[in-house]
C-alpha cells in the first residue's frame, strides 16, 4: 500500500468509497483515522509565504485536515463537486439559501419542509427583502407556472418532513434548469447512499449530519454540498460567514460515515418490518412510507430512490387526544423527542395542518412519526401492542 486509495478513489464502487475516502494515513504516521485537528492561527514560514497565502490551509475557518478530510469524502459518496460543513442541519439549509437568494428574490419552498426551514424564510429571508411561496409537494413539472422573473431557487425535500409525500424530483430539475434556476434539496432522510441527489439533478444538496451520519444522537452537524455549477458560490458564501462545524464533531461525523451504508440498510429493514406489523393494526388507518406499495409515493421512490430509512409516519383511527397520550406516555423503548437518525427508536405525535399554507393537511385520525432503532423488533412490537392497548382502553 505505498499510496492510499484515498487519492484515486473515483473508480471504485460506492462502499468502498465510504470507508477509504478523506483518509491519508501515510500523511499522519500511518495512523488510519484523520485526527482532530484544532486551531485557529496558521502559521506562514516567509513574508512571502504569508502575503502570498501559499499553502493548503490559510485559517481556521477555512478549513483544516481535519474538517478537509469529510468534506472530501461527503463530495465523493454524493458526487458533488464540493461539500462545505455546518454545525448544524438547519445551518447547512440556511447556507445553502443564502448561496442563491437576493433581496427583492423570490422563493419556491414546497409546502412539505422541515418546519425551522419555513420559518428561516419566513423571519430571516423576509426581513432581508426575499419572498417565499410554498408550493403543493405534489407539483412535479408544473413548478414551471409558479416561477417569475425574480425567482432565485426551487427548495424541495422528498420525502416531506412528517407528512412523506414524494416529490419528483427529476422533473422539478428539468423545468428549474430551463428556466436557469437552481433546485435546493433537504435529502436527510434519504442521505445520498438512497439517492444521489445530484445525479437527479440537485444544485445544491443538504444533509442533516446530526441524523444517519451520527447515528448516535451524539453530535450536530450539516453538510452543504454543490454540483459544479453552483461549488465557487457556496464556497464563497460559507467563507463570507464562517458557519464552521467543530472539531470533534467533524470527527465523529468521519467516524459515522465508515458504518453508514451498514446502519442505514438496518434501519430500513427494521422500519419496513414494523411499518408492515402498524399496517395491519386496526387501530391504524394508514401508513405513510414511500416503500410500501400502496403508498401515494410508491411509484416515484421505486424510480428515483435506493432505499428507505428508518423514519415514517402512521395515521391513526380517530381517538382521542387523552387515548394517544396513554398509548405514547406508558412506552418503554419509545423515547418521546424531536430529531432522530440514532440507534434508537422515538415517536412523536405531529399536526401538520397547524403550520401549512399552501395544502390543505387533514387526516382522518392523530398522526404519529416513527423512527425505528436497532432494537430487537418483538421488543419494540411488545411495547407498541401495549400501547395500542391503553390507546382502546381510554376514551
Ligand atoms: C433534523 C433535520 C434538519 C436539521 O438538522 P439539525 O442538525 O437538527 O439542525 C434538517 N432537515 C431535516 C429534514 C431534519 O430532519
Amino acid at each position: 500500500m505505498a499510496q492510499h486509495p484515498s487519492r484515486h478513489l473515483d473508480r471504485f464502487r460506492e462502499r468502498t468509497r465510504l470507508v477509504h475516502a478523506g483518509r491519508e494515513p501515510f500523511d499522519q504516521h500511518g495512523f488510519v483515522n484523520t485526527p482532530i485537528y484544532r486551531g485557529s492561527t496558521v502559521l506562514y514560514p516567509t513574508v512571502d509565504d504569508l502575503k502570498h497565502r501559499r499553502g493548503t490551509y490559510s485559517y481556521g475557518t477555512k478549513g483544516t485536515p481535519t474538517t478537509r478530510s469529510l468534506e472530501t469524502a461527503w463530495s465523493s459518496l454524493a458526487g458533488a463537486a464540493d461539500t462545505v460543513l455546518t454545525p448544524s442541519g438547519l445551518a447547512a439549509i440556511t447556507v445553502a439559501l443564502m448561496t442563491v437568494c437576493r433581496a427583492g428574490g423570490h422563493l419556491l419552498v414546497t409546502d412539505s419542509v422541515y418546519r425551522p426551514t419555513r420559518n428561516y424564510c419566513d423571519t430571516v429571508l423576509r426581513r432581508f427583502g426575499v419572498e417565499t411561496t410554498y408550493y403543493d409537494p405534489l407539483i412535479g413539472g408544473r413548478i414551471g407556472e409558479l416561477i417569475r422573473p425574480e425567482t432565485c431557487a426551487v427548495f424541495t425535500e422528498a420525502p416531506g418532513s412528517q407528512t412523506f409525500e414524494m416529490q419528483d424530483i427529476p422533473a422539478i430539475a428539468e423545468t428549474a434548469r430551463a428556466h436557469d434556476i437552481p433546485v435546493l434539496m433537504d435529502n436527510t432522510w434519504a442521505t445520498p447512499l438512497f439517492f444521489p441527489p445530484h445525479e437527479m439533478g440537485v444544485d445544491i444538496a443538504i444533509e442533516a449530519g446530526t441524523k444517519y451520519l451520527s447515528g448516535g444522537s451524539d453530535l450536530l452537524l450539516g453538510l452543504t454540498s454543490a454540483n459544479a455549477r453552483w461549488a465557487r458560490k457556496l464556497r464563497d458564501t460559507f467563507d463570507a460567514c464562517a458557519p464552521c462545524a467543530g472539531p470533534e464533531d467533524v470527527f465523529l461525523g468521519l467516524r459515522g460515515l465508515r458504518t453508514m451504508a451498514l446502519r442505514l440498510k438496518e434501519h430500513e429493514r427494521q422500519a419496513l418490518e414494523i411499518a408492515l406489523w402498524l399496517a395491519a393494526r386496526p387501530e391504524v388507518s394508514r401508513v405513510l412510507h414511500p416503500a410500501l406499495p400502496e403508498d401515494p409515493g410508491h411509484a416515484i421512490w421505486q424510480r428515483d430512490f435506493r432505499g428507505a430509512s428508518g423514519l415514517f409516519a402512521v395515521i391513526l383511527k380517530p381517538a382521542s387526544e387523552a387515548a394517544v397520550a396513554a398509548m405514547l406516555d406508558g412506552l418503554e423503548l419509545f423515547g418521546m423527542g424531536y430529531s432522530w437518525g440514532g440507534f434508537e427508536s422515538l415517536v412523536i405525535p405531529f399536526d401538520a395542518a397547524s403550520y401549512r399554507t399552501a395544502t390543505e393537511w387533514k387526516p382522518e385520525g392523530p398522526a404519529l412519526r416513527f423512527h425505528i432503532g436497532l432494537e430487537d423488533l418483538e421488543d419494540l412490537k411488545a411495547d407498541l401492542d401495549a400501547g395500542f392497548a391503553r390507546l382502546r382502553a381510554t376514551v
